[in-house]
């Protein structure tokens, strides 16, 4: 049996793992047209044809609209500025509350702060990490305007429960698909569930544009409130039949031809990029070893998974072993990615923490210094941001491990690495033990 690299043994791995990059010859030559035609964007912050943006802009949306089964695609800069806009468009304001995962990247979070309203924490199911219809029935009141999904790690949430909830009670679903580009439930794409889908091209995402985001949706007066909130709003209310000057502030939300150029040849990519990704698990998952405590996290029967990240439950009771000495093994066992230098091997433990625990939350201050929206006069409800409100996230938080050893990148050569790894620690957990206990 040979020693644990982490009590001073030779490491499984020392060859960086491949690099993750999808930018081929399609993108390349795609952005040497763009450069040739000297416009690196078209769009106009009046009212004018231009207003809605240039040719591979308009395609991109298209194209993107079109393979999810969605009437309107409007394209953004970030998926961070698309839940903005969504969030404008859904008419939400201060007084107003926004029902929120706490386990999610913050953007899904501060989409409402930056609307004046206020976020309300609602629990998840522990079998899928997403918002938990039980609870967000539990959380909503008659301020309650939007709910905010987050189909996290790439598993979608329960969407048909959600929207009974949100129909019966008139209440604006933003789905955040930023982890779940092809991801399905019930057959359906994610995205085009809610009212309003918000996509990502950041290039930490399944596929990326640098930067960029899209936002879909099949109602054409939500789709015309996104497009004005991305460009310039007030400056054009006057040239448009608007029916609604609620949130029609404007920002430059906008996508450049660059990015939707690029956008477009990774979407074409989109779905073998996210089947490789589902192969490479299912190899993983079928020859991970034993290892006490440690069990693969359900995936529901009637979805399918786009796997941004895995996850796996651990019990440290069962294994007598910290999940943080349980990580560090396999750390020292495995090397990092190439071009992802100093981001550490592809296992982490717990994801974000809850979001509630956060300074702008635990201070209550965000715009201005005066609690405002916590403390706004308009806001007649009572907040609760303490320790404790989501026992789900919090358990989750201390006990998942995630993993992302399913990249398209990675050979089966790279994952029978991987998993050598998990089956030298499974044959030395008494050292692990002794080490815990010196
Ligand atoms: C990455 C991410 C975002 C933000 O995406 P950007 O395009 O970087 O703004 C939002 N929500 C979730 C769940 C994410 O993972």
């Amino acid at each position: 049996m040979t020693k644990l690299a982490l009590l001073g043994g030779d490491p499984v791995r020392t060859k960086l793992f491949p690099a993750h990059n999808f930018i081929g010859d399609a993108e390349k030559k795609k952005v040497m047209e763009i450069m040739d035609s000297g416009v690196l964007s078209r769009f106009l912050g009046v009212w004018h044809d231009d207003f809605y943006g240039g040719d591979e802009v308009r395609a991109f949306e298209r194209e993107w609209a079109d393979s999810y089964r969605a009437k309107h695609g409007v394209s953004v800069n970030s998926c961070t500025s698309g839940l903005y806009a969504a969030v404008g468009a859904a008419g939400v304001g201060p007084g107003d509350e926004v029902i929120v995962s706490p386990y999610t990247m913050v953007a899904s979070v501060t989409a409402a702060v930056a609307f004046n309203a206020v976020p309300v924490f609602a629990d998840i199911d522990p079998q899928n990490f997403c918002l938990s219809p039980e609870s967000i029935r539990e959380r909503i009141t008659e301020r309650t305007k939007a709910i905010i999904v987050v189909h996290l790690f790439g598993h979608p949430a329960d969407m048909d429960a959600i929207m009974e909830i949100a129909t019966q009670h008139n209440i604006t679903v933003i789905e955040d698909c930023a982890q779940a580009p092809n991801a399905t439930y019930k057959g359906r794409p994610v995205g085009t569930l809610g009212h309003m889908g918000v996509f990502s091209l950041n290039y930490h995402k399944h596929i990326h544009s640098g930067e960029g985001g899209i936002v879909l949706t099949n109602d054409e007066r939500l789709a015309d409130r996104v497009a004005m909130i991305r460009n310039h709003a007030e400056a054009v209310v006057t040239g448009r039949e608007i029916d609604s000057l609620v949130n029609m502030v404007g920002f430059n939300f906008r996508m450049g031809e660059l990015e939707a150029g690029i956008g477009r040849m990774q979407h074409a990519k989109s779905q073998s990029l996210v089947d490789q990704r589902r192969y490479n698990l299912e190899y993983f998952n079928r020859n991970l070893p034993e290892i006490e405590g440690l069990t693969i996290s359900p995936v529901a029967d009637d979805v399918e998974h786009s796997y941004y990240a895995a996850v796996l439950n651990y019990e440290a009771q069962v294994a007598g072993i910290s999940r943080d000495t349980l990580i560090k093994a396999l750390h020292a066992e495995l090397p990092e990615t190439e071009m992802r230098k100093g981001h550490g091997p592809l296992i982490g433990g717990g994801y974000v923490k809850p979001i509630y625990l956060y300074p702008m939350f635990q201070e209550q201050t965000a715009f201005g210094n005066l609690g405002c929206p916590f403390k706004c006069p308009h806001y007649k409800g009572e907040l609760n941001y303490s320790a404790g409100i989501c026992p789900e996230v919090e358990h989750a938080h201390a006990t998942i491990i995630t993993h992302e050893y399913m990249q398209p990148s990675l050979e089966k050569s790279d994952l029978d690495d991987v998993l050598s790894a998990f089956a030298k620690v499974a044959d030395n957990m008494d050292d692990l033990r002794a080490f815990e206990k010196e």
